[in-house]
């Protein structure tokens, strides 16, 4: 009873309500076609080194073009992914896209790792950390050319049970992101022991350097985070030249964002790669 006039408090404020429960509903049964039909596909987007912009790795980034032609954004269809069990086999597509585009990559003669992003149920499930461990066996990909990126809320949210893997895959060589770092609720207990190599520096702090004192203090506090227990930091969305030469003055080596390149098809990545080594 109380929960049927909660419902009719919460429609009668949201009168949108209805019809998103509608329209969801739709996008999730063709979330799962197209997942089966294997529609979505990845773009790469070039990590870089602050002082010359040179190639240091790749992201891969999940696309998806829905049949009727209009390109549905990640944030809508990677939280419908995770709000209703489909995730895990988002994630195991794009890591497979991910390990034939390492191929790829290096037959045109560019060698850097690829980043791929990873949701914590995933992560928490045996199953699908083994099938993730088997998949880049079978496509002979060596773990040091791939890095796993996970989002600090969720990293810390299951920290318990997602730290045992992700140590397992340092262990065997992979990179571990920390993405969007500082607006998570990582402890000064949990920091001293994150399984992670690499804290990715959230957008939010870099949109704001040069009018945020606050912020750009957070920036420097989480470069000597990196310095005092041993992180690689890269910070993402730089999208400025004072960004980016306010990050390297302060001692940030590495980053990501559209002052460099967007998201890139794989064979505009390679193009990329190869204006900049000639
Ligand atoms: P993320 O992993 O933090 O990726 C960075 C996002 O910022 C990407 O958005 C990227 O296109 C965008 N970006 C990069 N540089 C700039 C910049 O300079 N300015 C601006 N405005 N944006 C920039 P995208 O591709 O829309 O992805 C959004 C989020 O969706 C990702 O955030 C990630 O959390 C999630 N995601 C994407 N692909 C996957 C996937 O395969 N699996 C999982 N589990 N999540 C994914
Ligand atoms: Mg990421
Ligand atoms: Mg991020
Ligand atoms: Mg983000």
């Amino acid at each position: 009873e109380t929960a049927h006039k909660q419902k009719l408090a919460y429609l009668a404020y949201n009168p949108g309500f209805e019809q998103d429960i509608a329209s969801r509903y739709a996008l999730l049964s063709e979330l799962r076609s197209a997942l089966s039909l294997e529609q979505l596909y990845l773009e790469l987007q070039p990590k870089v080194r602050l002082s010359d912009g040179k190639l240091i790795g790749f992201e891969a980034l999940a696309r998806w073009k829905h049949p009727n032609g209009q390109q549905i954004p990640p944030y809508q269809f990677i939280s419908l992914a995770e709000t209703s069990g489909l995730i895990g086999r988002l994630d195991q597509l794009i890591l497979q896209q991910t390990c034939s585009a390492l191929h790829s990559l290096k037959a045109a003669g560019i060698e850097v790792p690829i980043a791929f992003n990873v949701s914590s149920p995933d992560l928490i499930e045996p199953r699908f950390f083994n099938r993730m461990l088997s998949l880049i066996q079978e496509a002979n990909i060596s773990p040091n050319q791939l890095e796993l990126e996970i989002t600090e809320t969720q990293a810390v949210k299951d920290y318990s049970r997602v730290s045992p893997h992700l140590r397992k895959l340092i262990s065997l060589g992979m990179g571990v992101s920390i993405d969007d770092f500082g607006i998570g609720y990582s402890s000064l207990s949990h920091i001293t022991d994150l399984a992670a190599t690499t804290l990715k520096i959230d957008k939010s702090f870099i949109d704001r350097l040069g009018h945020s004192r606050a912020d750009e203090q957070v920036v420097e506090m989480i470069l000597r985070l990196g310095e005092c227990f041993g992180f690689t930091i890269i910070a993402e969305g730089i999208e400025t030249e004072p960004q980016r030469l306010t990050l390297q003055n302060r001692g940030c080596l590495q980053g990501q964002g559209y002052l460099f390149a967007r998201p890139m098809s794989l064979p505009k990545a390679i193009e990329w790669a190869r204006a900049q080594a000639s």
